[in-house]
């Protein structure tokens, strides 16, 4: 860790990316993936069942409780939390400790209280915190997935207003008008733009 704060090598960045419920991080964090390959973005283990189309290793590793509990328990996860009072989630500390030290950036798209973990283990962390354009379009956003019932919506609309109230413990905001826009302020936070064969 302390090599990585030289001077001169700092090209590196770990970058969490954060915000409410239903903001659009997943979408965001996807695009990215599928459109900025020099960022390495990082694949979080969970104990929720995949959706439909999601695939084991792209975009979780969908493991049982037992095999989070191991994780835990080996210091595998750099930070873990039960989102939405239902499943575990938390991220693999390996490839991101082995992407930092080969100089390459890294995205996290966590829920908060995962976010603030990282901040105490690697405050040289950026947070980034994702806003609706409006309270209205987050509520539309939600009820639109349509992948929730009616009191699972409420639920988390209630904690969005929480995880809203946070948003000045972040670096950055970046409002989420377009996911396009979004994704290019997220990465040029990251300053990973530049062509590699840098000066
Ligand atoms: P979903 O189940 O809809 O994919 O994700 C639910 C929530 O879990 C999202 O808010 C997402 O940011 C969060 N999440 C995904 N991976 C992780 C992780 O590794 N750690 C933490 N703390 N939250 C995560």
């Amino acid at each position: 860790m302390e090599r990585e704060n030289r001077a001169g090598r700092r090209r590196n960045q770990l970058v969490v990316l954060a915000g409410p419920t239903a903001v659009g991080k997943g979408t965001v964090s996807t695009y990215i993936r599928e459109n900025y390959p020099d960022v390495l973005l990082s694949v979080s283990a969970t104990t929720r069942a995949p959706r439909p189309g999601e695939v084991d290793g792209v975009n979780y590793y969908f493991v049982d409780d037992a095999e989070f509990d191991r994780m835990i328990e080996a210091g595998e996860l750099l930070e873990h939390a039960t989102v939405h009072n239902a499943y575990r989630y938390g991220t693999p500390r390996g490839p991101i400790e082995a992407a930092l030290e080969q100089g390459k950036s890294v995205l996290l798209e966590i829920d908060l209280q995962g976010a603030r973990q990282v901040r105490e283990s690697m405050p040289e962390a950026r947070l980034i915190f994702l806003l609706p354009p409006t309270w209205d379009e987050l509520v539309r956003r939600l009820i639109g997935r349509g992948t929730e019932e009616a009191a699972e919506q409420q639920r988390r609309l209630e904690t969005a207003k929480v995880e809203l109230a946070a948003q000045d413990e972040f670096d950055y905001r970046v409002v989420n008008h377009t996911v396009a826009d979004a994704a290019r302020e997220v990465v040029d936070l990251m300053k990973v733009r530049a062509a590699p064969s840098r000066p």
